[in-house]
């Protein structure tokens, strides 16, 4: 059995010789100390996570990918860093990310964009792309995200492995730096359903700190040893035209494979499905325009001049969501805009639950596409159709995972399982099924 320090050591050299990824922007030079100081006897016991880097932690810098955080250490830990450690795991390093999390490739990174590790001239996705491209090129065995629209799915698909977006309020968003608070989850990026199950057995959990989190008991190891119930999938119609031919043929096989294990599947409407994307698009930049109000120099973010001066150090995709969710905020607009798409964020929910009446999951592409190739979206609402199928989930609030299920063209392809509120463990549990 190799001792902490051992594993730790192989892991940061091997995340040291693939600078290249751009997948962290900071590797924790003390894990070796840390390594040695392990319990042993505790669940995690050693075990190296790198963490999405706008997760706050005490003993390593917190940028958010963003100008404005510059050399910030927070004077607490997130809840899901804590819970971690107090387990046994270290933190190896915190991983890039799209500024502030807005984007789905990492290159709104105010640093320097991932790479992914199947094709370094292609994006890794995002905006948890560093997370994704760590765990894909094994620079570490788990990884931690945040997905408010898909960030932590659509780069699982992307660098194949798997993400999950747990129900909202499962792992607890304390310390997580705000992007769209009603929509932002944190969860787990792994290569294998057992790994996924491991984190969120210490992640899962009630958070005093987190007025949303949910009492729920986590019971995931659990349920992945026991039998696969007779499983009743849907198919999302919405979901089936305008992919690609290796996306169409990874879902198609997933629904073989498991019609093979004895699951029933049938074809489904979810009508809002096609709008969820324009409604996403209108509440994430209402709600990202008031968590960043406060990077104005004096409590949050450096202090350079004046107000204009810091704000001014926004990256331009943050600056677009700020004017957008001003915009749909403000006195005359705010009806036709915000109070529309909060109107059907709710009837989204209600036809997903009738849905689940009588299946257990929803079965769907997580992307459209594999992984595009770095500085091929020029027009940014070409990069939001990348979200067209994981925002749904965050606007209901329901868990998803995305698991990977084939290549095109040398690149990986992911299938998304999208289950009712609180199936996140049944979902790994099919998942397993596949794997
Ligand atoms: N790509 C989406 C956006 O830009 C989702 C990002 C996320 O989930 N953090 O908003």
């Amino acid at each position: 059995r190799l001792h902490p320090r051992e594993v730790a050591e192989a892991y940061l050299e091997r995340a040291r010789r693939h600078a290249h990824l751009g997948a962290f922007l900071a590797l924790n030079e003390r894990v070796l100390e840390e390594a040695e100081r392990v319990d042993r006897e505790a669940p995690l016991a050693g075990l190296p996570v790198a963490v999405k880097d706008n997760l706050v932690t005490r003993d390593l810098p917190t940028t958010a990918g963003s100008r404005l955080l510059e050399g910030f250490f927070a004077p607490y830990e997130a809840t899901a860093v804590r819970r971690l450690k107090e387990a046994g795991a270290l933190v190896l390093g915190k991983t890039n990310l799209d500024e502030f999390a807005m984007g789905s490739s990492t290159e709104h990174s105010a640093f320097f964009p991932a790479r992914n590790p199947f094709d370094p001239s292609r994006t890794p996705g995002g905006s948890s792309g560093g997370s994704a491209a760590a765990v894909s090129a094994d620079l570490a065995p788990l990884a931690l995200g945040s997905d408010t629209g898909g960030s932590i799915r659509q780069p699982a698909a992307y660098c194949g492995v798997y993400g999950l977006k747990p129900t909202y309020g499962r792992v607890s968003r304390y310390g997580l730096i705000a992007y769209a608070s009603s929509l932002d989850q944190v969860g787990p990026l792994a290569r294998s359903v057992r790994d996924l199950a491991l984190l969120m057995d210490v992640l899962a959990g009630e958070d005093p700190l987190d007025a949303t989190s949910l009492s729920a008991p986590s019971r995931f190891q659990k349920a992945l040893e026991e039998p696969l119930p007779p499983l009743r999938l849907g198919v999302v119609k919405e979901a089936l035209e305008g992919n690609t031919e290796g996306v169409s043929r990874a879902l198609e096989g997933f629904l073989e494979v498991m019609g093979r294990l004895g699951a029933r599947v049938k074809e489904v409407s979810w009508p809002g499905l096609s709008l969820a994307l324009n409604a996403y698009y209108i509440l994430a930049p209402a709600e990202a325009s008031s968590n960043l109000a406060r990077y104005d120099g004096t409590l949050f973010g450096v202090r350079k001049g004046g107000v204009e001066e810091t704000r001014a150090l926004f990256g331009l995709e943050a600056k677009r969501r700020i004017l957008v969710g001003t915009f749909v905020l403000s006195s005359g607009y705010y009806e036709a805009f915000y109070g529309r798409a909060q109107a059907f964020r709710a009837r989204l929910k209600r036809e997903a639950l009738a849905l689940f009446s009588d299946l257990d999951a929803l079965v769907l592409p997580t992307t459209p596409t594999p992984a595009f190739p770095l500085g091929a979206m020029k027009d940014p609402l070409a990069m939001y159709r990348q979200d067209l199928y994981t925002v749904a989930a965050n606007l209901t609030g329901l868990p998803a995972l995305s698991v990977p299920a084939g290549f095109e063209g040398g690149l990986p392809v992911g299938v998304q399982l999208m289950g009712p509120p609180l199936s996140d463990e049944a979902l790994l549990r099919v998942a397993l099924a596949f794997e």
